[in-house]
């Protein structure tokens, strides 16, 4: 069947919609393939439907392929297995909650472990009815802090996930690598131009984990990748500690009066200027910079954690809010700081100077216990200036082990162009990604608090060990988009496309449109799928539309049929082609591959 845009749902726009951040976005609104309904919430119009439609088919074969089986479960779930998790809690305000009319809780799914781990409970109980691997495409919500650029972080947005189920540790391995090689061959499939990398597992617990990155400039993660292979999210690089060192030499830890150091740069000049070292000058490195902040967990409950940090290096906020998730970090505001007079602003340290103890700080109000995390650079025998937690006053010569120790290590500095890959493998580069899918080893977390066991060969009761596998299936709509659009429009790859093919009826005169209407029908008895713009418009009209619409290739059916003539365009390349009427079929079912 062809499709007449004369009759298609849809209108084009000349303008940008106002909330349109990155590119994409702008294109999917003005191209007439998504309406907006609420921050973070589409409505998809029929072009767009096709393409989700189409992700959707791609993901499908290759979960079958690979032996997955699809189920669907409501979007609308019980309160129950998600408080046996802990998630109706962790989840935090990201969670959709809601109430029947007898006041019972219920969540809109933002993602379904609890789920499918009582569904398997329910029906299976023996080893023989392992592995296992689920899948559903489904609807999910989470009430997201900063929905943006339209499809790519919804509020409701469609997701693929599955979910496996083994005896033991090596057959989860095994689930995994099966899931590994079917989202490589979705990726590859969509045209994506992807990286794998190491992940933090996040709200899921579990260990093995990674995602897989479009690479895009307008991506929300940032990934590093070495010329030896090491390639990680920022949010999971694990910094390798610099060895333990000597401090044998190091004089004994003393005050020196520092005021308005109110920035490291200012301390490290007034360092210069009025200690200087012998050997060579004082660089933010050597500095000690406490940062505090507070830290609010699901339930409510707050508490104060100081990181500490080489002063060359920022605290990236990414890489904080993903260690110590599900609970959230907030910068102190001036109020904080005058509940907690312990906390000399600006002149924060470990306390060594005071009274040795790692945790305490001192201030009018006496002893102050903070949690004080530092960085893995800070090791035993290191050397630092440091705030002395008096006003105006900083500590120098303060050696880890020795002046200080600290309750942990917090490994959540910036990591920057250059730094050495944690493997060894050569100086990490930076780039930005869209995260497209996540895979990982659950482990037995969600089995054991749900009690999901099975007999096994001995007869023994065992808990299940699980996997957990996303594909953003809406979200891979708008990564395509972003990496194929131009300055004129969407430009789709031919897995992806609404149609093949889209034919323009352009020019006045019957002997056009029924020219072009004629055309139209062989292709699509040839199994092309045909747009066919009949629309009384102008050629100018036309134009713009097909190139804001995307389609991979038009046709254009106007001047040259006197001659016998039509001009077949690559919206892509931008390649035009004369091609004689009489093979034109030919030709354009060998260009749209059908
Ligand atoms: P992100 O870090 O982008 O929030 P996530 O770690 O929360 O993602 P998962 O819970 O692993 O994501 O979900 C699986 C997949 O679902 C992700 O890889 C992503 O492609 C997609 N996804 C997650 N959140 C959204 C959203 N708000 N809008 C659209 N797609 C999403
Ligand atoms: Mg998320």
């Amino acid at each position: 069947m062809i499709t007449r845009l004369s009759q298609l749902f849809v209108r084009t726009l000349r303008e940008d919609p106002a909330d349109a951040e990155v590119p994409s976005h702008r294109w999917l609104v003005r191209a007439g393939y998504i309406r907006r309904t609420a921050p973070g919430i589409y409505t998809w119009l029929p072009l767009g439907l096709r393409v989700l439609q189409k992700v959707e088919r791609v993901v499908r074969e290759e979960m079958d392929a690979m032996g997955a089986q699809e189920v669907r479960f409501p979007a609308l779930l019980p309160r129950e297995p998600y408080e046996a998790t802990n998630r109706w809690r962790e989840y935090g305000p990201s969670l959709f909650r809601l109430n029947d009319r007898k006041g019972a809780d219920y969540l809109l799914g933002p993602t379904h472990e609890e789920m499918f781990t009582l569904l398997v409970k329910d029906l299976y109980s023996s080893y023989k009815d392992l592995p296992l691997s689920l899948y559903q495409i489904q609807t999910k919500y989470r009430d997201e802090a900063r929905p943006r650029a339209g499809l790519l972080r919804g509020r409701e947005f469609v997701m693929k996930d599955s979910y496996s189920f083994d005896v033991d540790d090596a057959g989860l391995a095994a689930s995994y690598e099966a899931h590994r090689r079917a989202y490589i061959r979705i990726f590859d499939r969509l045209g994506l131009s992807y990286v794998i990398v190491k992940a933090m597992s996040g709200a899921m617990g579990g260990s093995a984990s990674e995602e897989f990155l479009a690479v895009s400039a307008t991506g929300e993660d940032t990934f590093v990748r070495s010329p030896g292979g090491y390639a990680a999210n920022v949010e999971a690089v694990s910094i390798t500690p610099p060895p333990a060192q000597d401090a044998s030499g190091v004089p004994a830890a003393h005050t020196v009066n520092t005021p308005n150091t109110g920035t490291i740069v200012e301390l490290v000049d007034i360092a210069n200027a009025q200690f200087p070292r012998p050997d060579r000058a004082w660089t933010a490195a050597d500095t000690l910079k406490n940062v505090v902040f507070k830290l609010v967990r699901p339930d409510g409950a707050t508490e104060l954690l100081v990181v500490g940090l080489p002063g060359d290096r920022d605290v990236d906020t990414k890489r904080l809010e993903a260690a110590i998730a599900p609970a959230e970090a907030t910068p102190l505001t001036e109020d904080d700081f005058a509940a907690n007079p312990g906390l000399v602003k600006g002149y924060i340290g470990p306390a060594a100077v005071a009274d040795g103890a790692a945790t305490s700080y001192l201030g009018a109000e006496g002893p102050l216990k903070v949690r004080y995390l530092t960085d893995p650079r800070v090791v035993p025998g290191t050397a630092w200036i440091t705030g002395a937690n008096i006003a105006d006053t900083h500590a120098v010569d303060v050696v880890c082990g020795r002046d200080f120790t600290s309750d942990g290590v917090l490994d959540v500095a910036e990591i920057r162009e250059g730094d050495p890959a944690p493997d060894g493998s050569g100086p990490l580069s930076l780039a930005r990604g869209i995260e497209m899918g996540h895979i990982f080893q659950l482990g037995r977390k969600y089995a054991e608090a749900l009690g999901l066991k099975v007999l096994d060969e001995n007869g023994k009761l065992v808990t299940v060990t699980m996997g957990s596998y996303g594909v953003g299936v809406s979200r891979a709509v708008a990564a395509v988009a972003e990496a194929t659009c131009d300055e004129r429009g969407l430009a789709w790859p031919r897995t992806l496309a609404p149609f093949d093919v889209q034919v323009l009826a352009t020019g006045k005169g019957e002997e056009i449109l029924a020219a072009a209407t004629e055309l139209a029908e062989q292709l699509d008895a040839r199994g092309v799928h045909v747009l066919l713009d009949d629309r009384k418009a102008s050629p100018g009209v036309k134009f713009t539309d097909a190139e804001i619409m995307g389609v991979p290739t038009a046709v254009v059916v106007g001047r040259g049929l006197a001659e016998g003539l039509v001009e077949v365009r690559d919206r892509a390349t931008g390649e035009r082609a004369e091609v004689p009427l009489a093979n034109a079929v030919d030709y354009l079912v060998a260009v749209a591959g059908r």
